[in-house]
């Protein structure tokens, strides 16, 4: 059985990213893979512009020669976006936040620090030079790089194309995945079911979860144990996929055909790992298409997929996949983690006055979808710990953390 870190080396180095690029509008970006490096096609901000409302005046002018009060003649306004054109060699200039500095000023006085007349402009201090202005380039240099190749582009990184007066970014094409369960027991919601079944559940809960992920993820429907069937329709839908992800069939009971099919199809490259839930996680690949095999408890279908098949696809997506981030947090409740594998039991995190504060969230039966209920982050627990003690320091991934 591989341990964790091992399985996720395997897994994620054997990936060859996605090549084939396409090249979108700005606005339709969002969450999408770059594929080229960008440069800053301008400065930002484009111009010396001021940071206040205020005045703009030149430390050079003689009148701050004399002794305070010093009253200056208010010459203009520049407004952003509505410029004064003069030149200033004396006097002042009202200026707004935004607004570009007049050529000649040198400072911005903050209108805190003036008192204004009909006429003119009253300061008491001498000023010194570049005082709440924002020079050009200030921000961003014209010509530096601004993005990298596999930068994933969220809020900020669209908002700063704009700010550059970017239109269209060069992408990764979003790989196409599908999605099957597995199961003689399974039924979808809204028909009958007779005794013995059960309604299906994974196949949303895992196309939902992945619903932020760079990626196409299309529901194939729910395979019989049939090893015809599952020949048939795992070797079709790899034609036209990139990954497949299955749930269920996985483990060792006599009717779990998944491995042995994609093992005549293509191949497994490795099975099993030493994780609670989702020890029987199967990997490997029907000629060019990946396969991922999910175990069919829901519990552990979906610690498998945040754990493996999350930073698989963004791999594939040409994206970075780092470790996930892990916190620590004081242990609410007692709790009896796997002896011998890393348990990975839902939990709730909060934020207390002395730091975070973990509880799991009831019983860890990887069968329980009810574990999940007011989850929001795993409990990770190493193996060879009989009990973690109430007040202990335990390690959390943060569902945020694993779904990026
Ligand atoms: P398996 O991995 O096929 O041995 O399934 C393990 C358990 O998970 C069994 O109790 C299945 O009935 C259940 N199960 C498998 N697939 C699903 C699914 N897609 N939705 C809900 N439960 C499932
Ligand atoms: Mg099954």
């Amino acid at each position: 059985m591989l341990r964790i870190e091992e399985a996720r080396q395997r897994l994620l180095g054997g990936i060859a990213p996605i090549t084939e690029t396409e090249r979108i509008a700005v606005p339709d970006a969002l969450g999408r893979i770059l594929a080229e490096d960008v440069s800053a096609p301008v400065d930002l901000p484009p111009f010396d512009n001021s940071a206040m409302d205020g005045y703009a005046v030149n430390t050079q002018d003689p009148v701050w020669r004399g002794a305070p009060p010093f009253a200056l003649q208010v010459i203009g306004t520049s407004f952003a976006g509505r410029p004064w054109h003069g030149k200033l060699t004396r006097g002042a200039v009202r200026i707004f936040t935004g607004a570009a500095i007049p050529n000649g000023a040198d400072t911005v006085i903050a209108q805190e620090d003036a008192e204004h007349t009909d006429t003119h402009v009253v300061f008491n201090k001498t000023p010194s030079p570049n005082r709440h202005m924002r020079p050009v380039g200030d921000d961003v240099k014209k010509g530096s790089q601004i993005f990298a190749r596999g930068d994933q582009l969220r809020a900020f990184e669209l908002g700063w194309a704009a700010a550059c007066g970017i239109e269209t970014l060069s992408v990764f094409t979003r790989p196409k995945i599908g999605v099957f369960a597995t199961g003689d027991e399974l039924r979808a919601p809204g028909t009958a079911l007779a005794y013995g079944q059960i309604f299906e559940s994974n196949r949303l809960m895992l196309r939902s979860v992945s619903a932020n992920l760079p990626a196409h993820v299309r529901d194939l429907g729910i395979l019989s144990d049939d090893r015809a069937q599952l020949h048939a329709a795992l070797g079709r839908a790899a034609q036209q996929h990139d990954m497949l992800i299955t749930s269920g069939g996985v483990s060792v009971g006599e009717s779990d055909y998944v491995r042995n099919v994609v093992e005549t199809l293509g191949s497994i490259e490795f099975w099993r790992v030493a994780i609670k839930p989702g020890k029987p996680f199967a990997s490997g690949r029907i000629g060019n298409c990946l396969f991922m095999g999910l175990p069919g408890n829901p519990a552990s279908a979906v610690v498998t997929f945040l754990l493996f098949v999350a930073p698989a696809i963004r791999t594939l997506a040409g994206g970075h996949a780092p470790a996930p981030i892990e916190v620590d947090a004081m242990l609410d409740v007692a709790i009896e983690p796997s002896a011998t594998r890393t348990d990975f039991q839902r939990g709730r995190y909060s934020q207390q006055r002395d730091g975070l504060h973990v509880a799991p969230t009831g019983s860890q039966g990887s069968n329980r979808i009810g574990s999940f209920r007011d989850a929001n982050c795993l409990i990770k627990l190493e193996p060879g710990v009989n009990v973690r003690a109430s007040g202990e320091r335990v390690s959390i991934l943060p569902f945020a953390g694993l779904l990026g």
